[in-house]
């Protein structure tokens, strides 16, 4: 759907304006100048003023706020276009006019400020425009995060580690992550793991130097269990040789797929007393497994949990996903039984997002996905599933293109929330990123300003360049902490 724009601005308000329209159109697009769908902002002294013709009908809506900050000054034009947009398709957008990742870290930001959470309900609701009932999902959730983390606030000179595995069994439709089939790519696995031993050694040598602390570990990917066992425990050898792990609270290792996980690989989880562990459904309907690559059963994802639990996992997380093809209620309510068979220690609830370079965006049509009311109702049924028994959710983000803009909740049982998802989420220390295609996230200590370094994706352009991405990591933690 296009839409146009004509206004001197165009380019620093292009983005602004096209997620708002993408909230409510899928397929919307702005471009500059004039056309049938035309959006038109003005601006007086007192306020603003937006007009927009759609579908030959003409709306607009004006606003008493006025304000020299280019920041702000989009938020009055979101506004508008929310009021607009909500009359003419009837749709109702609970996040308002946010449409950044992070809702929670929003309200993290006002509670270090020092402000009652009254104050920021009512700032958020009429800011934002936010719903009460997602602004008390923000609050409960930043609850549970100091619970989990009393010192959250004060580990800006500790750090935390990702390490990357870009293997998994098979690429999942919907997948963006660096995921390699491990059949076809088990061959550049030695080779990629010298440039890995590489990083984790330097790394862990100048946190060592600089007595900086660890704070969590997480193993992530694809798909880290897909490499041998005895790779694996050359890797997590590598950390307890490198790393200082007195004070670190928390070691998680994805194993995703329940195809890679067997007797050989938990003996390593288990002689490294490593407890926590992720299993990933996604769904608990074979068809859907099929549909979307997954190239494992059901029975497979019960079988490996139960296996687990054998080895002494006992911090399992499981993966859900809302709105995958031919899913609706029925099978939603079927996954969240089997859930409760189970009983997992947490359990991440994702929305469907069509990320841009996945199969599944690029081929569509080939998708039958759950409308908007249906996802919802999903939605709100895994709310009340997790309710009634005993899930807290504990994080949330957003993504680009959600089904229904939706969020993706992660849920612990008391106690069990993953410290490093809380971590990572609010952006309120460094995370290294070492492997393939990690992403580190450097905040500055005092400024709080954030920059995103990302290690090669594939593990060829990684293997010829591991040296250089280390050295740039050494050299951004050296001004980071100001030391030399
Ligand atoms: S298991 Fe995860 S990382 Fe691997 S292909 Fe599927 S979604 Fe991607």
């Amino acid at each position: 759907m296009k839409f146009y724009l004509s206004h001197p601005e165009f380019n620093r308000l292009q983005l602004n304006i096209r997620n708002i329209l993408n909230l409510y159109f899928e397929d919307a697009y702005l471009f500059e100048g004039h056309g049938d769908n035309q959006v038109e902002i003005h601006q007086y002294d007192h306020g603003i003023q937006v007009a927009l013709t759609i579908d030959n009908q003409h709306y607009q809506h004006e606003l008493n706020k006025s304000s020299d900050d280019f920041k702000v000054f989009k938020r009055h034009i979101n506004e508008c276009l929310i009021h607009i947009l909500t009359k003419h398709t009837g749709m109702h957008q609970s996040w308002g006019v946010l449409t950044g990742i992070r809702p929670t870290k929003l309200y993290h930001q006002m509670v270090q400020k020092g402000e009652s959470h009254e104050a920021i309900k009512s700032h958020l609701k009429h800011t934002y425009l936010i719903d009460d009932e997602k602004i008390d999902l923000m609050r409960d959730i930043v609850k549970v995060q100091h619970e989990a983390i009393p010192d959250l606030y004060q580990l800006q000179d500790e750090v935390s580690i990702y390490i990357g595995i870009p293997f998994c069994p098979t690429k999942c439709a919907y997948c963006t992550f660096p995921a390699y089939a491990i059949q076809i790519h088990k061959k550049q696995v030695p080779e990629f793991l010298v440039g890995l031993l590489f990083e984790i050694e330097q790394i862990g040598q100048w946190l060592k130097t600089h007595q900086k602390k660890i704070t969590t570990i997480y193993f992530g990917g694809g798909t880290p269990t897909s490499i041998k066992p005895e790779e694996l425990k050359l890797l997590i050898e590598a950390c307890y040789k490198h790393f200082d792990m007195t004070h670190v609270r928390e070691l998680t290792i994805e194993a995703g797929r329940p195809d890679t996980i067997d007797e050989a690989t938990l003996k390593v989880l288990n002689d490294y007393d490593i407890d926590r562990i992720s299993i990933n459904p996604q769904s608990f309907t074979d068809e859907t497994l099929k549909a979307i690559g997954r190239h494992h059963t059901v029975q497979e994802t019960i079988d490996k949990f139960q296996l687990s639990r054998a080895f002494h996992m006992n911090n399992i997380n499981m993966d859900l996903i809302i709105g995958l093809p031919n899913e609706s209620l029925t099978e939603m309510k079927h996954s969240l039984s089997e859930i409760k068979r189970l009983n997992p220690e947490s359990l991440t609830v994702h929305t469907l997002s069509f990320k841009r370079a996945s199969e599944m965006t690029r081929n569509k049509d080939k998708y039958q996905v759950a409308d908007r009311t249906e996802v919802i109702k999903m939605m709100q049924l895994s709310q009340t599933f997790a309710k009634e028994n005993g899930y807290i959710p504990y994080y949330l983000y957003r993504q680009k293109n959600i089904l229904g803009n939706l969020e993706n909740v992660g849920y612990a049982k008391a106690n069990q929330s993953s410290l490093y998802n809380i971590l990572i989420m609010e952006e309120l220390q460094t995370i290294i990123g070492l492997g393939c295609g990690a992403s580190s996230k450097f905040i500055h200590p005092k400024t709080k300003k954030i920059e995103n370094y990302l290690n090669p994706k594939d593990p060829k352009s990684y293997n010829e360049t591991y040296r250089h991405y280390t050295e740039m990591k050494i050299n951004k933690l050296n001004t980071l902490f100001d030391v030399d």
